[in-house]
């Protein structure tokens, strides 16, 4: 049996990679997590699966496992710029940073082969466009968007350190923005947003002048890529790029949602928040190089997926 742990396994990522790799008879996952900005909601369907076990924990502190773990994927960390600054954070910090050493420390232990979740945030407001690898990024290490990008910086130096170190077998990749099902509707997010808005014929809120781009993965995609990271058999560590390298500026984006949810929604400037991104696009060539991955499934299909998702969590709720 092939043990998998899965930290932030309730998140969205997590939950999606749980309910993707426990189709494997041969795998067997324990998703941990705290539940900070994540739903039992989301893996509910997994519990009765022999296969599969859930342990609270947050990853801030250490841990031990008494059966041995073969792959961990770390992706423990809130995603969502409302909800990783603010109060939140020092805690953001703290659970990029120790989360990394703890995980390290159980993968060390286990001699298990690890994956960090790293973030395109840490090329921060790029002068390289599109992102590549080798780009080391500009990111304002005292802003409010610090507790991530240098947090995830720091860990993403945690795992080349144990590499070098301790020989243990890490794996770094960036990933760019994602959105598909099991999103949290109200993290604040574009994707959400724009969505739940549209389907409510609410107003649909853009930060600034909407000419800030983003690139936008869906999620099935994406898992596949930190599936095939961590199992490449030449044991390319990174860091890895995985995102789609379709851009589009939020503007032309919220156009798009309303066309595809048919929705009367009316467009509203809000004020930029500080340190927004101004332009992020991935260099995919490594992905593609190294793992023969690219994204397969387009803006249009992979946004009605989300619609639906959003539609019939609407219904159920009565949000
Ligand atoms: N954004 C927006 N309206 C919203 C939410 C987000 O215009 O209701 C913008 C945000 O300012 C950013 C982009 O959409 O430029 C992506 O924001 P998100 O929070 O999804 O992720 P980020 O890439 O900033 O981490």
């Amino acid at each position: 049996m092939n043990k998998i742990l899965i930290t932030g396994g309730a998140g969205f990522l997590g939950s999606n990679l749980c309910r993707k790799l426990i189709q494997d008879e041969n795998n067997s996952i324990i998703c941990l997590d705290n539940n900070c900005t994540s739903t039992l909601d989301n893996i509910k369907e997994l519990f009765q699966n022999p296969r599969f076990k859930f342990i609270k924990h947050n990853v801030i502190n250490p841990i031990k496992l008494d059966e041995n773990i073969n792959e961990i994927y770390n992706l423990a960390c809130p995603a969502s710029p409302v909800l990783y600054q603010g109060k939140n954070a020092i805690f953001t910090t703290m659970t990029c940073v120790y989360g990394a050493r703890n995980m390290l420390e159980l993968a060390k232990e286990h001699g298990a082969k690890i994956l960090q979740a790293s973030t395109s945030e840490v090329y921060g407001e790029p002068f390289v466009h599109p992102q590549n690898e080798s780009y080391r990024g500009n990111v304002n290490p005292i802003g409010v968007r610090a507790c991530y990008d240098e947090g995830k910086r720091c860990a993403e130096s945690l795992f080349f350190d144990y590499n070098r170190i301790y020989e243990t077998r890490t794996r770094v990749v960036r990933i760019f923005n994602t959105y598909g099902p099991y999103m949290s509707c109200d993290d604040g997010r574009v994707v959400p947003n724009f969505i739940i808005q549209a389907l409510k014929n609410d107003d649909i809120t853009i930060y600034g002048n909407g000419l800030q781009t983003r690139s936008f993965c869906y999620v099935d995609d994406l898992i596949d890529g930190l599936i095939s990271m961590m199992r490449n058999s030449e044991n390319f560590i990174g860091p890895l790029n995985l995102g789609n390298p379709f851009e589009i500026n939020i503007l032309d984006f919220a156009k798009l949602i309303i066309e595809l949810t048919n929705s009367n929604s009316k467009i509203v400037h809000l004020p930029m928040p500080k340190d927004d991104p101004t332009q992020r696009k991935p260099d995919i060539s490594l992905a593609k190089e190294k793992l023969n991955w690219s994204p397969k499934i387009n803006i249009q299909d992979g946004l009605r997926n989300t619609i639906n998702y959003f539609s019939n969590f609407i219904k159920g709720s009565k949000l």
